[in-house]
């Protein structure tokens, strides 16, 4: 299996490169990581923003570590991104990824991409207004996987979440988004999957299920988010936790089962901010023991921490 770690974990605590970079190999034993835009914001100053993705790509070639994405974390995420309901700010919203892509580009990562965006609560209600607003979206991923193109980027990655007024959010619309974006594209579009937004009961209800999306999607999938969860949150926890209930070998079973086993998987926890450092600590790295014998079936001497 392809597994790594989205660096959400380091946000706030671990922010040096060559600091992270220690962690994930030598501590968690791993050497695909996913970045995060929350550890260096697109918009920085281009000078800037060269000097620290420079030392992002050094730390990770001295780790021997692959970044395989740059991905959208929780501070993108907060905005309406390219479904505002203002043209001006969706236009903003386009240069934010223009800058990740170049970003991107920099830091050595083959593909990029987050969540899209959110219409408000008024767009979502009326039915035209979505349908203008969905074209829209349409030209501007083609636009970005453009940017892509031009930056080098190999993939742009669009995030299924659970809300119904972001897009894509089911499996069918899933489906249709990439059926309309067919040919129009520079660099492929790929969807990724964040199991504890697939299986969001208050909105998919009681039988939601991973074969879903996995049958429904397949060589779509162009990477998976990997959380634990209790079903009735995006909850972003770890293990062991009490609340948890995901089952990561069933799931690691459904994804070979689904031919699925070389797409990228990376851990996803998200620490509240104020959580001592040493409990973050010894969460990730429990975490990943878990991931790496219940996804990875790694025995488990070889996942012992060093
Ligand atoms: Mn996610
Ligand atoms: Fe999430």
């Amino acid at each position: 299996m392809n597994f790594g770690i989205n660096l959400s974990f380091a946000v706030k605590r671990w922010p040096e490169p060559p600091v992270w970079a220690k962690l994930v190999r030598e501590t968690l034993g791993l050497n695909l990581v996913q970045f995060t835009y929350d550890l260096l914001d697109p918009w920085s100053p281009e000078p800037l923003r060269r000097t620290i993705a420079a030392e992002v790509r050094q730390a990770a070639q001295d780790f021997g570590i692959t970044i395989e994405s740059a991905f959208s974390g929780l501070a993108n995420y907060c905005y309406d991104g390219l479904l505002h309901p203002d043209p001006s700010a969706r236009r903003v919203s386009m240069e934010w990824w223009k800058r990740a892509l170049d970003l991107a580009a920099e830091l050595g990562a083959e593909a990029s991409g987050g969540p899209l965006g959110a219409m408000s609560v008024a767009d979502a209600a009326d039915p035209g207004r979505r349908e203008r607003l969905y074209k829209e979206l349409l030209d501007s991923v083609e636009e970005l996987t453009q940017v892509a193109a031009a930056a080098g980027v190999k993939r742009f990655l669009v995030e299924c979440t659970p809300l119904a007024r972001e897009i894509p959010y089911t499996v069918a619309q899933a489906k249709q988004f990439m059926t309309d974006l067919r040919d129009r594209c520079h660099v492929p579009v790929r969807l990724l999957i964040d199991i504890g937004h697939a299986l969001y009961q208050p909105l998919y209800g009681p039988n939601a299920r991973m074969v879903n999306w996995l049958s429904g999607l397949s060589d779509q999938i162009g990477a998976f988010h990997l959380q634990n969860t209790d079903f009735q949150s995006d909850s972003h926890w770890g293990w062991p936790d009490s609340r948890g209930r995901f089952d990561v070998a069933a799931f690691a079973e459904e994804v070979r089962e689904a031919g699925l086993e070389d797409v990228p998987t990376h851990l996803e926890i998200i620490y509240p901010f104020e959580l001592a450092d040493e409990k973050v600590l010894a969460s990730i790295t429990s975490s990943v023991i878990h991931c790496r014998q219940k996804y990875c079936g790694e025995s488990m001497q070889k996942v012992q921490p060093v």
